[in-house]
């Protein structure tokens, strides 16, 4: 796989993997799943972060596409903070 800055996983992976941590955020329950616009405003975030990495934040080593999806978890860059 191409590194690719500033891309989300569903950019840039194989399909497998894609599905692999779409199919885990399904499973997240609803009760602490993001809400869309929340996901999506979380997921633009990243999208313009030096730390993403072809869908990987690099301050956690997570899939954003699927930390994004739980509503309690943060972005973990302490020092700056975008969600
Ligand atoms: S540091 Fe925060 S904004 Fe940047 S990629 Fe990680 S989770 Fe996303």
């Amino acid at each position: 796989m191409k590194e690719c800055p500033r891309c989300l996983l569903r950019e840039s992976a194989e399909n497998d993997v894609y599905a692999g941590v779409m199919d885990r955020v399904e499973r997240i329950p609803s009760g602490e799943r993001s809400p869309e616009e929340l996901y999506r405003n979380r997921l633009e975030a990243c999208r313009s972060c030096v730390h993403l990495i072809s869908g990987v934040c690099m301050k956690c080593g997570c899939y954003v596409e699927f930390r994004a999806a739980y509503r309690r978890l943060r972005c973990p860059d302490a020092k700056d903070r975008k969600w």
